[in-house]
């Protein structure tokens, strides 16, 4: 019998097929892209769990992966307050509480810690989880509330629990779902059970390509190459009209069937193997671009509780940058920074305005983050705001050219630059370097400047660190270069 944990059961209710694939083929499950970043996020889960421990100084710490036994001899010491105890139904259902509390009428309150900055709307069913467990092992839970970061928080000196963190009863919220939960956790048990399922295809045909997970590949072994799950924001509802006809390739699409000018480009471009492009288009919008230009990439560090005074819960801080400026005479200089610690990054700022000056264009590969940045260090470090307030004026994002003046079938829909930039320019690539993307840097950083277990060579971490924001920067002065030859 296969044990169901809340996490578990969180992910049948998402997807009840990928839950049966962990479970009953573990080997077949694929290790997602997302893995690094969902392992930060149990990191940042566990932070948040030590500073909810400081509302409650007279909890009892059970030992990690301590049994539901064990639970039970200490629930009945003289202890009210306990971390992480364990119950386990007869059927299997297995539950570790953040924080129990033994009420003086023998009832019990769960509290739920979550390092999200609000409660989402209709997102308790982990804690009803919680709950049904314990209720079936035969206590009484009378009360169940949430600890989570407090949006408004701002940190000033030594964090202070009850400042960062809120707690938010939500008893009668789960009652009215208690029901419906109990019998979802019913069917959760007896579907990852079951000996076989139907392997051949799962419910996200339905959905678009957002909303597939890493084993949409394993349950939909029949979708070609060239799907229609590619076309830039195709909706849902013509997905479903397409996969009722059983057109799952895009060169299944009929050529009537209804899709905006961009995304008849795209289809266009697949069915015959072309690159469509609107060069007067292109060529005007380079030509707008006022010299010098300044190719920028950011890479940050976000942290659920804030490590450094003014900031608040799951703010990035930026510890990085690459620029790369071209003068109009095609002449490249580089500029590149690389934080060795926890903090504003205010020498960099000071030495990126001398290298770029307040002059000419920035460019970037989705700007939106770029400006982001910018907007919290206007708050943060605001001696650099004629600086900061001008980058942002002046910031163009090479990205959208690929949205809607250059289709590429190649592309397989995406205008994320490590799929452009192969196809563009196929003597670049980012196979070869140690770190791969924004995840793996911001985790590899985290760990250089804050893990006193650190085991890698800074020296060699750091040079993985600066060839990948580097190459950030010089595949956009590529692609740049590889459109004004069109
Ligand atoms: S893609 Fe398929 S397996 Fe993945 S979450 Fe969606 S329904 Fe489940």
């Amino acid at each position: 019998m296969h044990q169901l944990t809340k996490t578990d059961f969180i992910q049948y209710l998402n997807c009840p097929e990928s839950l049966w694939l962990l479970k009953n083929k573990p080997n077949e499950y694929p290790k997602g892209e997302f893995s690094l970043f969902l392992e930060k996020l149990i990191k940042e889960g566990y932070e948040v769990e030590e500073y909810a421990k400081l509302l409650f100084p007279n909890g009892v710490d059970l030992p990690e992966n301590s049994t539901p036994e064990f639970t039970q001899q200490q629930l009945n010491s003289s202890s009210n307050l306990f971390f992480q105890p364990s119950f386990s139904t007869s059927k299997g259902v297995f539950a570790r509480i953040d924080v129990l509390e033994k009420l003086p009428n023998d009832t019990y309150h769960i509290y739920e810690i979550k390092s999200a900055s609000s409660i989402k709307k209709g997102k308790l069913e982990d804690a009803c989880f919680q709950k049904y467990v314990l209720q079936e092992c035969g206590y009484n839970v009378s009360k169940v509330s949430i600890i989570h970061l407090n949006k408004d928080y701002v940190k000033q000196g030594a964090i202070n629990a009850n400042e960062l963190l809120e707690v938010a009863e939500v008893t009668e919220q789960i009652n009215n779902i208690y029901s419906t939960v109990v019998n979802d956790i019913n069917a959760a048990s007896n579907f990852i059970n079951k000996e076989t399922i139907n392997e051949n295809q799962c419910s996200s045909r339905y959905k678009t390509r957002t909303n597939h997970c890493d084993s949409f590949k394993y349950f939909n072994k029949d979708i070609p190459e060239f799907s229609i799950y590619e076309i830039a924001r195709i909706s849902a509802k013509k997905i479903g009209q397409l996969v009722d006809n059983n057109q799952l390739g895009i060169l299944d699409i009929p050529q009537d069937f209804e899709l905006s000018v961009i995304q008849q480009a795209q289809v266009e471009s697949v069915r015959k193997e072309l690159v469509l492009v609107n060069e007067p288009s292109i060529q005007k919008t380079l030509n707008s671009l006022k010299y010098p230009l300044h190719f920028v990439d950011y890479e940050t560090y976000p942290t659920a509780v804030p490590k450094l005074d003014n900031m608040g819960p799951h703010n990035h801080l930026v510890f990085q940058v690459s620029i790369h400026s071209m003068q109009e005479n095609g002449e490249l200089t580089h500029f590149e920074w690389l934080g060795s610690k926890l903090e504003q990054p205010v020498g960099m700022l000071k030495k990126m305005q001398n290298f770029t000056g307040l002059t000419g264009t920035f460019i970037s590969w989705n700007a939106p983050f770029e400006i982001s940045r910018n907007k919290d260090m206007l708050v943060w470090i605001p001696q650099f705001t004629d600086y900061l307030n001008y980058m942002n004026n002046h910031m163009f994002d090479l990205m959208n050219i690929f949205k809607t003046d250059y289709v590429d079938f190649k592309f397989h829909g995406s205008t994320s630059i490590k799929k452009v930039l192969p196809v563009l320019c196929p003597q670049f690539s980012y196979s070869d370097l140690e770190v791969q993307d924004g995840t793996m840097a911001l985790d590899t950083w985290g760990r250089m400047v804050s893990d006193p277990n650190f085991k890698e060579d800074i020296e060699q971490t750091r040079k993985n660190l600066l060839a990948y924001c580097k190459l950030d920067t010089l595949a956009m002065v590529e692609i740049f270069k590889e459109l004004k030859r069109i």
